[in-house]
């Protein structure tokens, strides 16, 4: 599964993050995915829930934004919002276009919570 290698590299990227402040959790992740990744964020929310189980990031809420895919033609350089995949100039039906946005899959930020109480 495409979202089990993603998230597999997301979660490592967090564990590293979490190196320097131990005992604290992971509470919210941000997460921008591109609809030309063709992520179904469904999947990989289940992904994260299995692969943080025991882990300090285990309970984090995954927050994703969708980006859609936005192309320019190369023809004509207008810009434009690809839909359903229907790669083709709106303006001059140019099909020679470069992808400008929506392949992206990038941590934003996450949000962490130090646990400064001694938990027995
Ligand atoms: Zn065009």
């Amino acid at each position: 599964m495409h979202e089990m290698s993603i998230t597999t590299n997301l979660v490592e990227l967090l564990n590293e993050h979490l190196q320097g402040c131990p005992g604290a959790r992971v509470t919210r992740v941000n997460l921008k995915v591109g609809k030309l990744t063709a992520v179904e964020p469904d999947a990989l929310s289940f992904c994260f829930q299995v692969l943080t189980e025991g882990t300090p990031i285990e309970g984090a809420e995954l927050k994703i934004e969708l980006v859609p895919v936005r192309a320019r033609c190369l023809q004509c350089q207008s810009c434009f919002e690809v839909k359903e995949f229907y790669f083709q100039c709106p303006r001059c039906s140019g099909k020679e276009l470069e992808t400008i946005a929506g392949d992206e899959l990038d941590l934003v930020s996450l949000e962490i919570e130090e646990d400064e109480k001694d938990k027995g």
